[in-house]
């Protein structure tokens, strides 16, 4: 497995394999590698003749007063299971080799970014378009694997993709659980043991609220009773809402697919989570 450090180097790795006529696969991670990425990598496997792997916790996605000093890294067991499950590069920069000092152009959705994650970490999205956006010219991707875990991440990406019309194709890996149902997320290991029985809460409040909408109870109430329910467990909600999985606004007659998302404060880590509803599936309408 090929380690690579600088920009340079993944792009002349790309190109040549490019080149080869060889089909290339990026899964982009801030590393701290868990279960829930490991199942977007072996997906990318399957997918393609070269898989690229990025571990870069990327400063400009992280607000002044976040975690980026403290956020986990652990990168030689990251490249361990990189190596375990097939990976061929890992693409690990420094922050100085991916920004110079004085850039100044950045890739900003404004739409799908306004809300929710958008709304409480004002700046967040525009370092992941960014980010996502340099690594794509890096890697040259024909496909990208991302999480359905960061359900709003995965819609402000494909809306840029759309928009800027890369020649990639995005694919979104369903959301994978710890034993005890809470979602894997590196941010975890940042949880006590009280915080971390109390996190169960998201996922019990999704499952019943989803069972609430599949019986048919109105939507409101069904959002009501959500966040009251998140609340009894959470030291604080960011958010917990019902909406139209495509735009993220209030559900409408023409929404065929509903989100629950929400994220909550369990001490001082900020957790996320979701569920889709498919109405089509289960035969009902707003
Ligand atoms: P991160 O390292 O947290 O930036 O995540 C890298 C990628 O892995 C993103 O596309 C995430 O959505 C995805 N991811 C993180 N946790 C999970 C999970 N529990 N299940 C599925 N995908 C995940």
């Amino acid at each position: 497995m090929l380690i690579f450090k600088t920009p340079k180097e993944l792009q002349t790795f790309a190109l040549e394999n490019k080149r080869a006529g060889k089909s290339i696969a990026l899964v982009p991670t801030m590393g701290f590698l868990h279960a829930g990425h490991m199942s977007l990598i072996d997906l990318a496997r399957s997918k393609s003749d070269i898989l690229i792997v990025s571990n870069f916790v990327n400063p400009i996605q992280f607000g002044v007063n976040e975690d980026l000093s403290s956020y986990p890294r652990n990168f030689e067991q990251d490249c361990s299971l990189c190596k375990e499950h097939g990976v061929d590069a890992v693409f690990a920069p420094m922050p100085e080799d991916m920004y110079e000092p004085n850039r100044s152009t950045y890739v900003n959705e404004e739409m799908l970014s306004n809300g929710f994650c958008g709304a409480d970490r004002p700046g967040h999205f525009r370092g992941v378009t960014t980010v996502v956006a340099k690594l794509f010219n890096l890697a040259l991707p024909d496909t990208a694997i991302f999480g359905q875990k960061d359900a709003q991440q995965a819609l402000v990406i494909k809306r840029m993709v759309r928009d800027l019309n890369f020649p990639i194709e995005i694919i979104i890996a369903p959301l994978v659980r710890d034993y005890d149902n809470v979602a894997l997320s590196s941010r975890n290991a940042y949880l006590s043991t009280e915080e971390r029985e109390r996190a169960r809460i998201l996922y019990n409040a999704l499952s019943s609220a989803v069972s609430a909408i599949k019986a048919g109870k109105n939507i409101a109430d069904v959002a009501t009773t959500f966040t009251e329910t998140i609340a009894q467990k959470a030291d604080s909600i960011d958010y917990a809402s019902i909406c139209d999985a495509e735009s993220l606004e209030a559900p409408t007659e023409a929404t065929t697919k509903l989100i629950l998302l929400t994220a909550a404060r369990f001490g001082k880590t900020r957790l996320l989570d979701n569920m889709l509803v498919d109405l089509k599936q289960i035969g009902q309408k707003i």
